[in-house]
C-alpha cells in the first residue's frame, strides 16, 4: 500500500496547472497571477501633503514656537482632488487637507495642531483666516508624500505567479487595472453514491440517510478557491454511475464519494479501472485508506478528448473530508498555480493519548489550543470515520505516525492545522 506521501506524489504529478482567464480584479481573490504587473502611473502621481495643515516654505518657520510664533499670510486653501493656482512666496502660506497636491513653492507642511488657527477661526466667527502664527520649524520635505514613493512609474509591482489578496487587489486599482489576467479555477464535479442516499429538501424514509458529502465536499472546493458543480447521487447502479459520470465531462477534476471500498455495491473503483486508468487504490492512512485516484475521460470546450482526473473518495462523512485536505487540496492549488501545496503544521502536545495498532498514518480530528507558548493537541472525542461532528469541533489534524504504537499524553506529535483561531468554535 502507497504511503501518504507517496500516494499525493502521484496525484500532484497527474495535474497540471490550468490555462488562463482574464477577470475582473474582483473576481480575482485568491487566483494566482499569470501576467507581471506594471505600472505605468506613480502612485500618488504627485507630490503631496501627509497632514491637514499648511503648506510653507521651511525657512519662513525659523525660530518659529509656541511662544514665538511665525505670522504668515493665508494666500488659498487647497483639497484633495484640487490643485493650488497659487504659489507659496515667502511670508506666505496655504490652508492645505491630506492628499492635497503640495502648491509650488512650498517644501513642508505644518500641521493644524501647530498652528494657532483654532484660535483664529474664533475670533474671527469662523471666518476663513487671513493669517496663520506656526508654533514649530518645519525641515523640507516635512511632512510631504512624495510622488511615487509608493509604486513609481515603470515598475513591476507584482510578478506572474503572485498569489492575489486584498492587498495586491487594492494595489492593482491604485494602478488603474480593472481586469487582470489569472490562471482560472478548476471546475469540479462532485458526485455522492450510495442506494442509502436521500437528497436534502425530501423527506427520509426508513433505513435512509441524507446526502452529506456531497456538501461537505463542494464547500472544501469554494472555500480553496475552486467551481464546485454538484451532480447529485447516484444509485450503485452501473448504468447510472456511468451516465452521472458523463456529466462530469467538462470539469477539471471529478470527486466521487462513497463505492470505493470492498463491499458488494462498492463499484466505482471497478468503473474507473475499466472505463479509465487506476493509478491507485488504497493508501496506508486512517481515516481514509479506500482512497482510488485514476482519470476518466473526457471532452474540452471542442470537443477534443482529454482525461479528468477523478478521486475517489471515501464514503465515510468524516474519512472523505480528511482525504480531501490530504489529497484533494494540494492537487487543486497546484492546478490554481500555486506553490505552498501543504498546510503549515505545529508541533502540539497531546493531552490524549492515542494507539496505533493499524500501521497506518492516522490523521485524528482534535482542537488546538496555544497555552502558555506552546500547542496543546486534545482529540474532538470519538473518532470514527463516519462521526462529521469530529470534523466540526476540529481547527486540526494530529498525525499519529505508522509506526509508533502508541502516542502517549504529554508526547510532542505534528499537527496540520486546518483552521487558526478566528475560524473555529472553541
Ligand atoms: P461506502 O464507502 O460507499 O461503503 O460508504 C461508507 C459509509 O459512508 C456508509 O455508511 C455510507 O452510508 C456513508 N456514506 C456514503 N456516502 C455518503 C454521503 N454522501 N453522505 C453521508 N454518508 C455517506
Ligand atoms: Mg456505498
Amino acid at each position: 500500500m502507497l504511503s501518504v506521501e507517496e500516494a499525493l506524489q502521484k496525484i500532484l504529478d497527474a495535474v497540471n496547472i490550468l490555462d488562463e482567464e482574464t477577470v475582473p480584479i474582483m473576481a480575482s481573490l485568491g487566483q494566482v497571477l499569470a501576467e507581471d504587473i506594471i505600472s505605468d502611473i506613480n502612485v500618488p502621481p504627485l507630490d503631496n501633503s501627509a497632514m491637514d495643515g499648511y503648506a510653507v516654505r521651511s525657512p519662513d518657520t525659523k525660530g518659529a514656537g509656541e511662544k514665538t510664533p511665525k505670522i504668515l499670510k493665508v494666500i488659498d486653501t487647497v483639497m484633495a482632488g484640487d490643485i493650488s493656482k497659487k504659489e507659496v512666496v515667502p511670508g506666505t502660506a496655504v490652508r492645505i487637507m491630506t492628499g492635497a497636491p503640495i502648491p509650488r513653492g512650498a517644501d513642508s507642511i505644518v500641521q493644524f495642531e501647530d498652528t494657532d488657527e483654532e484660535k483664529r477661526k474664533k475670533l474671527s466667527a469662523d471666518q476663513p483666516v487671513t493669517q496663520v502664527g506656526l508654533f514649530s520649524e518645519t525641515r523640507p520635505g516635512q511632512n510631504v508624500r512624495l510622488a511615487g514613493e509608493d509604486i513609481a512609474r515603470g515598475k513591476t509591482v507584482f510578478k506572474k505567479g503572485t498569489v492575489i489578496r486584498p492587498a495586491e487587489i487594492g494595489l492593482m486599482a491604485s494602478i488603474g487595472y480593472s481586469r487582470v489576467k489569472v490562471i482560472r479555477r478548476p471546475v469540479v464535479a462532485v458526485l455522492s453514491t450510495g442506494n442509502e442516499l436521500v437528497e436534502i429538501g425530501h423527506s427520509l424514509p426508513e433505513g435512509k440517510i441524507y446526502d452529506s458529502n456531497a456538501y461537505s465536499i463542494a464547500s472544501l472546493v469554494k472555500r480553496y478557491g475552486c467551481i464546485p458543480k454538484i451532480l447529485g447521487i447516484s444509485r450503485d447502479d452501473e448504468k447510472e454511475l456511468v451516465s452521472k459520470l458523463k456529466q462530469a465531462q467538462d470539469a477539471d477534476m471529478l470527486l466521487t464519494t462513497g463505492g470505493v471500498s470492498m463491499g458488494d455495491y462498492d463499484m466505482v473503483k471497478d468503473i474507473l479501472e475499466r472505463d479509465g486508468e487506476m493509478v491507485f487504490w488504497k493508501v496506508r492512512v486512517k481515516p481514509g485508506k479506500p482512497l482510488a485516484f485514476g482519470k476518466i475521460k473526457g471532452k474540452d470546450k471542442n470537443g477534443r478528448a482529454r482525461s479528468i482526473p477523478h478521486l475517489g473518495l471515501p464514503g465515510n462523512a468524516a474519512s472523505c473530508m480528511v482525504s480531501f485536505e490530504i489529497f484533494v487540496r494540494p492537487a487543486l492549488l497546484k492546478m490554481m498555480g500555486k506553490k505552498n501545496l501543504i498546510k503549515p503544521t505545529v508541533e502540539a502536545i497531546m493531552e490524549d493519548s492515542v494507539k496505533n495498532d493499524v500501521g497506518r498514518r492516522i490523521y485524528d480530528r482534535a482542537i488546538i489550543e496555544k497555552r502558555d507558548g506552546h500547542y496543546y493537541a486534545r482529540l474532538t472525542g470519538p473518532q470514527g470515520s463516519g462521526i462529521l461532528t469530529s470534523m466540526s469541533l476540529a481547527n486540526g489534524l494530529v498525525l499519529i505516525p505508522e509506526d509508533s504504537g502508541k502516542v502517549n499524553k504529554g508526547d510532542t506529535v505534528q499537527v496540520l492545522m486546518l483552521d487558526w483561531n478566528e475560524e473555529v468554535n472553541i
